[in-house]
């Protein structure tokens, strides 16, 4: 039998390599057309069937050994963000505009070496199922896989997922059970007023002042609406109105983010931020047009599944908490793994991308994907497949 993670290191160049191919060349959600042709092309030649063409661009590949009918799924996103990037790397993006800027070039080459030592290796019985996704990054291309059918299609016992993280230091592994990523809604309003000459306010009805009021108000919801235990933001992110000084508007536009990690919350935070926006623009003699909208839902891991999980890391690095950390934070940004965890058991983790200087945040268009975890990752993927699907079951 061939170690798995020495198999990793055999190509752990070859692999650097490809992640700094697929960094040069990034593809937004659903456009992932070259980057999944590389990841489909090496799939089958190491023996992998190989669906494609799911949700556009998306491809499960899966691997079956020995007579279980256990089946573990793993998924990594593929698409890059509409950024510029400016890292001045010699592998930057050659495209203007659009930039892997969220990492998803390493989650993608992380799960293709671990498919690679998992095909090569003879290390597990049952059936692996990786999930290459498009479009993570708001267009909810796993949303879109799940309606295509695949969990019917191609059903896993449980599925996990791993982003990197940039903050914490280099390949650490950080676990939490339960809500671990936040839900996510975006609010679309339109004030409507009665525009007039910027001179004489009395005829008409300021939209802007209206918004203003509004916006100073929606403040109140988080800090005396909510449990102070609660995490929950409120973010007027945009806002539109007018062009020039001396004339009032009819109407004025604003789109809002909320967050929370907590259904319960976030449906209190839907109405009472309704309710305020209508009685404040009542109040003001406007009328208010409300579209509310469910971007993503909450991320819930599983108790059992997490745990699981954790305990390969710790039973492979160590009892070290330089090198596993349970119970860590929930972050408030959001993810669409969530809905693949809203239909089967499951874990979402995090790999430390590095901290200090160095590790930038996701989105920042200095941001890199720390090279050296492409093999951590890949390993811990291994690791837990070889668990979950242990020769002797
Ligand atoms: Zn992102
Ligand atoms: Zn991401």
């Amino acid at each position: 039998m061939t170690d798995s993670i020495a198999l990793l290191k055999e190509i752990e160049q070859e692999m650097r390599e490809l992640r700094h191919q697929i960094h040069a060349n990034p593809e937004l959600g659903y456009q992932e057309v070259e980057t999944s042709e590389l990841v489909a092309q090496r799939l089958l030649e190491w023996g992998y069937e190989v669906n494609r063409g799911i949700a556009e661009t998306g491809i499960i590949a899966t691997l079956k050994k020995g007579t279980s009918s256990r089946v573990i799924g793993i998924r990594a996103d593929m698409d890059a963000l509409p950024i510029l990037e400016k890292t001045g790397l010699p592998y930057a993006s050659r495209i203007p505009g659009k930039m892997h800027a969220c990492g998803h070039d390493g989650h993608t080459v992380m799960l293709l070496a671990a498919a690679y030592a998992l095909a090569h290796g003879h290390s597990f019985n049952g059936t692996v199922r990786l999930i290459f996704q498009p479009a993570e990054e708001g267009l909810a291309g796993a949303r879109r896989m799940i309606q295509e059918g695949v969990l019917q299609q191609f059903p896993c016992d449980a599925v996990f997922a791993a982003h990197n993280m940039p903050g914490y230091p280099v390949g650490k592994l950080g676990f939490r059970a339960g809500p671990f990523m936040a839900s996510a809604d975006q609010v679309s309003v339109t004030i409507h007023g009665k525009g007039g000459h910027g001179a004489m306010p009395h005829l008409s009805v300021d939209p802007v002042v209206v918004c203003a009021s509004i916006i100073m108000a929606l403040q109140t919801i988080v800090s005396r609406n909510v449990s102070p235990q609660e995490m929950s933001v409120i973010t007027v992110g945009s806002i539109n109105a007018g062009k020039v000084s001396n004339v009032i508007p009819d109407s004025a536009h604003m789109l809002i983010s909320v967050r929370s990690l907590n259904n319960a919350v976030r449906d209190h935070l839907e109405q009472q931020i309704c309710k305020l926006i209508h009685a404040q623009a009542e109040a003001f003699g406007a009328t208010a047009e409300i579209q509310y909208s469910a971007d993503y839902p909450l991320l819930v891991n599983d108790h059992e599944m997490t745990k699981f999980a954790s305990q390969v890391a710790v039973d492979w690095l160590g009892e070290d908490e330089d090198e596993v950390m349970n119970d860590i934070v929930p972050f408030n940004g959001s993810e669409d793994f969530a809905y693949f965890l809203q239909k089967c058991p499951g874990c979402y983790l995090i790999i430390g991308n590095g901290d200090g200087e160095k590790s930038c945040m996701a989105h920042d268009p200095r941001y890199d994907f720390n090279d050296d975890i492409l093999i951590r990752g890949a390993g811990f993927w291994v690791k837990l497949t070889e668990a979950f699907l242990p020769l002797n079951a």
